[in-house]
């Protein structure tokens, strides 16, 4: 063991890991690319982009000498009362590409308060308008939205949430629709709609309910109904966003959408922390009112810190480049060819699905759930043949970087057929 996980053995408590019996963890020593190195000097290819972020790859020069650059002038300021030039470029560059009647940007700093903050912004929307009896929120079961008080609150309930069960507040949870249920869901939310506040989904896709894919034209058809019951829609593209699931945002496969959309996770190229609700006109203007009551208070230390809007315009630089669509292209395509490949060789999986640059299957090893032990020794032998793999129980995935190579993403593929 070496003396630096050693140390961290003494000192840290990391994220979703059981402290009993603790595994050593990996130290990364550099990021370049898609490659992790460790204190051996052995590589990785992180093929999940480090928990769904990194978008251009690791040290990417292009970003780091940005950051470098705005470091000295302007670190970090109070963005009450004061404003910069890195969050008033990001937000009229994203403006630009979200939804036309998207217009206004709410900066925070990750993917939880992005949410958190969708919201209590909706449901302040309805008090502000003196309709205090919408305030219930509407999400899909299987749901995940994040992990603070209101985001665990609309997520499923799950192993994630379990001990909170009786302290989180109360959401109509309904199912992701299909032909035989949507009749069925229709009603249900009309039964309550005139108490509903917003109806949060993740669109296209469920990120850590397991990257279960449904259908868009339902979707479509959901939305197209609640929005009629004037419920608040808020897509909650932290994952999907920027080119994930073949589109710069899920919701422009969409017919209708949304009022709300959050961002996170690949905003910054996976450089910085930032997290961003993004709303229309209509939301925003019921905060536009003599009453100093009305307004919506909410702020965190770092929203909109300069250092991380501008790890996003650089990231915003690069995915207006031909190379770098050419290149998430080319992962779909490929994504494709291995997912009937995959279909056509092995029996002991089910489900296989693409997504734009997201490929999903379940090993037939063990329950479908999150605690099974499959996932462990998966990620342990891909580690072992250079691979950084994390499966979501027996969901097995990919959700790589679009810096990868032909032959990286080969071997991402040949250590997922060995260990299969
Ligand atoms: C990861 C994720 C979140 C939470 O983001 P954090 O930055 O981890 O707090 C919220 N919603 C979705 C869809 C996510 O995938």
């Amino acid at each position: 063991m070496s003396s630096l996980v050693q140390r961290d053995s003494k000192v840290i408590w990391h994220p979703f890991t059981p402290q009993k019996n603790r595994k050593d963890v990996t130290a990364i020593v550099q990021g370049k690319g898609t490659l992790l190195f460790d204190e051996n000097n052995k590589s990785y290819i992180d093929a999940i982009s480090s928990w769904w972020v990194t978008l251009h790859g690791h040290g990417h020069p292009y970003i780091a000498e940005k950051l470098y650059r705005q470091a000295l002038q302007l670190e970090q300021v109070i963005f009450a009362g004061f404003t910069h030039q890195p969050a008033v470029e990001l937000a009229e560059r994203l403006l630009k590409k979200l939804p036309d009647h998207f217009a206004r940007i709410f900066y925070s700093d990750n993917g939880s308060t992005s949410t958190e903050v969708a919201i209590k912004m909706s449901i302040q929307y309805w008090w502000n308008k003196g309709e205090k009896q919408r305030k219930k929120i509407i999400a899909f079961n299987n749901s995940y939205h994040g992990d603070t008080f209101g985001a665990m609150s609309v997520s499923d309930r799950s192993v994630f949430t379990l001990a909170f069960h009786d302290v989180l507040f109360d959401v109509l949870f309904i199912d992701t629709p299909t032909k035989e249920n949507i009749g069925h869901l229709k009603e249900t939310i009309q039964k309550e709609s005139n108490t509903i506040a917003a109806f949060i989904f993740e669109p296209l896709v469920q990120g850590a309910g397991g990257l279960k894919m449904y259908d868009g034209s339902l979707l479509d058809e959901l939305l197209n109904f609640i929005q009629k019951e004037n419920i608040i829609c808020i897509a909650d593209e932290v994952m999907t966003g920027f080119y994930r699931t073949g589109k710069l945002f899920a919701s422009e496969y969409l017919q209708i959408q949304p009022d709300i959309i959050c961002l996170s996770k690949g905003l910054t190229g996976g450089t910085m922390a930032l997290g961003v609700t993004a709303c229309t006109d209509k939301i925003y203007q019921a905060y536009v009112t003599d009453d100093k009551l009305k307004t919506f208070f909410h702020g965190h230390s770092f929203t909109a810190n300069p250092l991380a809007c501008t790890a996003a315009l650089a990231s915003l630089d690069l995915l207006e480049q031909d190379s770098v669509i050419s290149n998430i292209q080319s992962i779909i395509e490929r994504n494709k060819t291995f997912a009937d490949h995959l279909s056509q060789t092995k029996e002991n999986i089910k489900n296989i699905r693409t997504l734009g640059t997201l490929l999903a299957f379940e090993v037939t090893e063990g329950k479908d759930e999150y605690l099974n032990n499959i996932s462990n020794i998966i990620t342990e032998q891909a580690l072992q043949l250079g691979v950084y793999l994390r499966p979501l129980g027996n969901t097995v995935y990919i959700m790589p970087p679009y810096c990868i190579t032909e032959s990286e993403l080969n071997k991402v593929y040949e250590v997922i057929e060995k260990i299969i």
